[in-house]
């Protein structure tokens, strides 16, 4: 393997820093070795109702997995993302709001936010949510959307984002899975221009009877186009808000208290209801978007996920809101009106850090120079990358381009289930290595383990395992505690399984070689094979399926579906573009394949797991060294599938 270039933190960078290399070493050496102590000092960062006297009480032994973190504690989220800001920064700006179309934006400050998360924690109440229930909150891009989750977070309730991109089929999916009584949407999103149905999907999910929990609809006014309306379930969240008194106060929540559910993207089928209770989790979103972004009071800080994600969570709303930062929440995509539109952004709003995945940084390296043609780009000062392993050509891209090889840029390695950010360069300690996710954070220790589970030292590659607990882990999974245990905790006993791989360099770096198992990354978009294999075999004329994921340059990944019809079907380009089409409609137009091909059988082993080493290889064509096939059940598959992706070709 050819060394790496590394690029060692400038002086003028370390010295504006929170942290640098000697900080950091002596920090992470406190925070591992008296994790009471480090943790009970950096929870002042919070304002606490009643103060806690226990810190850590955390098991990862199979057989009874508990995590706690300062378990005696009350507060509340909301509190401590604005009414503590008030007094100091009530006129300073929360939320920028850029619009899907570039004329529009809105400038809310503390102050304005504060009162409208009033109005609509009162306005919830009104719908008889209270603590403990969870409110299913599916939106576009909006302010409202984040008043939603703050005010749920007010009066104790347990928010589910739903991202607006799935399927009414998805939606009903996670609204079951969780019960909720409620669900707040809006009439229309709006996205590179186009309108998303979001109002018709929730009537269409609410079809499915096992949505009956849900009593009421709240509509936000987003585009005002025509909607269906049912009288008995659904409201205007302008009309609540009219009539809503402003004073609200928070409600005293145990710091061990759910503060949101969050479903993961479901590679092994049924979707995943991660649990974060309230102290640990913002706490540690609070600490990671202070230190690994170095955030000063007053900066403009953009992060670019959606927050359907967890990322738009922690980075967009908790975190920095906890922080009293100004965030930037954006509406659009990176490529409308045209792939300036970042640089267009940065440059309005003057934007400080940047927090973008790697999908997005490939799509605008697919136009060479143009993204950033006629940009200042000036008052960057930092950028970061989330979501997948980013491959070094792209970081090159970023820091030239982007960063105009002045921004350093932060590699963050997380999951839905850490929270927050568990391995990432901190920009001021660091040195960068294109690709590298580098160093953990305070307080997390990462190992690797071989397959049996035989810890590993040194320089090597092996499955990315964390052996100890930190505040922003997940507690459960919503309702099924079991699956909680099996998954994360069985593998490795004693540890939490990340599920991830991981090289270690001879510097201690640690480089994410992408999951153990398999889910594709679609212009950002997390799917598992699962879903859609499962979806797929739902079409009646379908009996089985595989996915894989093939390169593309610019999705990052394409979706390639191996299709095995029912007997006496024949294939033919209509049965082929339908099955496209259902996708599209059985889960989102993020989901549909780029290509399908016939399969008259799948390679599977005798326990019937299907071997999708090979059928990655075929995909793209590549015929040998298929490695050993004879465990298959039937290895004469594999060479009818070769003939049908050559005869494809
Ligand atoms: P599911 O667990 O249901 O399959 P998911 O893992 O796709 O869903 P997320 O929690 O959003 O959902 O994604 C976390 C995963 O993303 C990590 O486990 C890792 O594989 C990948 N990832 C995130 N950030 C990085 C990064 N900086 N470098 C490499 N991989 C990353
Ligand atoms: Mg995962």
């Amino acid at each position: 393997m050819c060394a790496a270039s590394l690029y060692p933190v400038r002086p003028e960078v370390a010295a504006q820093s929170f942290t640098d290399e000697a900080s950091y070493k002596a920090m992470y050496q406190q925070s591992v070795i008296n994790p009471d102590g480090f943790w009970r000092e950096q929870a002042r960062r919070l304002d606490w109702i009643k103060p806690f006297t226990k810190v850590k009480q955390t098991s990862f032994d199979d057989h009874h997995v508990d995590i706690k973190w300062f378990a005696d504690g009350t507060l509340n989220a909301s509190y401590n993302c604005l009414d503590r800001h008030l007094e100091a920064r009530g006129d300073q700006l929360a939320i920028i709001w850029e619009g899907d179309d570039p004329s529009e934006q809105r400038l809310i400050t503390y102050r304005e936010l504060h009162e409208e998360v009033c109005k609509f924690a009162n306005a919830l109440r009104g719908q008889d949510v209270h603590r403990g229930d969870v409110v299913t909150i599916y939106m576009p891009m909006i302010p409202e959307a984040v008043v939603a989750m703050l005010a749920c977070a007010r009066i104790g309730a347990i928010h589910s984002v739903v991202f607006g991109g799935f399927s009414p089929d998805a939606l009903a999916g996670r609204i079951a899975d969780c019960k909720s009584k409620v669900v707040i949407t809006t009439d229309e999103g709006l996205r590179g221009g186009k309108r998303v149905p979001l109002k018709a999907n929730v009537d269409e999910a609410l079809t499915n009877p096992d949505t009956y929990s849900v009593n009421k609809v709240i509509v936000c006014k987003r585009t005002g186009g025509g909607i269906k309306w049912h009288s008995h379930r659904d409201i205007w969240y302008e009309d609540l808000i009219k009539v809503a008194g402003s004073v609200c106060a928070p409600k005293e929540m145990g710091a061990e208290e759910p503060l949101f559910l969050l479903y993961t993207s479901g590679s092994t089928g049924k979707p995943k209801g991660v649990v974060h209770t309230t102290g640990g989790y913002l706490l540690y979103a609070s600490l990671t978007h202070e230190r690994v972004f170095d955030y000063r009071p007053g900066e403009v800080y953009w992060c670019t996920a959606d927050v359907g994600w967890v990322t738009g969570h922690s980075y967009i709303v908790y975190g920095p809101l906890a922080n009293g930062a100004t965030t930037l929440l954006f509406e659009g995509v990176p490529n409308y009106p045209d792939v300036t539109r970042i640089s267009k952004v940065i440059d309005k709003h003057k934007v400080n850090v940047l927090y973008t995945a790697p999908t997005a940084i490939r799509a605008m390296m697919a136009q060479g120079k143009a993204a950033v043609e006629g940009a200042d780009g000036s008052s960057l000062r930092l950028l970061g990358s989330v979501g997948e392993p980013i491959n070094p050509e792209a970081w090159q891209w970023y820091y030239e381009n982007i960063g105009q090889k002045r921004c350093p840029i932060v590699d963050t390695w997380w999951q839905t289930e850490t929270g927050g950010i568990l391995i990432s360069p901190l920009p001021g300690a660091t040195a960068l290595k294109p690709g590298s996710a580098t160093r953990p954070f305070f307080g997390v220790q990462p190992a690797l383990v071989d397959n049996l589970g035989n810890l590993i030292e040194g320089a090597a590659e092996g499955n990315l395992v964390i052996i100890d607990s930190w505040p922003g882990q997940a507690r459960s999974l919503y309702g099924d505690h079991d699956r909680f245990v099996d998954t994360y905790f069985k593998t490795f006993k004693g540890m939490y399984f990340t599920g991830d791989g991981a090289r270690r360099d001879e510097d201690g770096y640690y480089w994410i070689t992408g999951r153990v198992d398999d889910v594709l990354n679609v212009s950002g978009h997390r799917m598992g094979t699962a879903e859609i294999e499962s979806a797929m075999v739902a079409h009646p004329q379908v009996a089985e399926a595989a996915v894989v994921g093939i390169p593309h340059d610019i999705k990052g990944q394409g979706i390639y579906v191996y299709v095995t019809l029912n007997d006496g079907v024949s294939a033919s380009e209509a049965l082929r573009q339908e099955l496209k089409a259902w996708i599209r409609r059985e889960i989102g137009p993020i989901a549909t394949p780029d290509v399908i091909q016939w399969a008259p059988g799948l390679p599977k082993t005798r326990s019937g797991k299907i071997m999708r080493r090979i059928l990655r290889k075929i995909s793209v064509g590549e015929y040998d060294g298929l490695g050993d096939i004879s465990t298959l059940a039937d290895p004469s598959v594999v060479q009818q599938l070769v003939d049908i992706h050559r005869d494809m070709r």
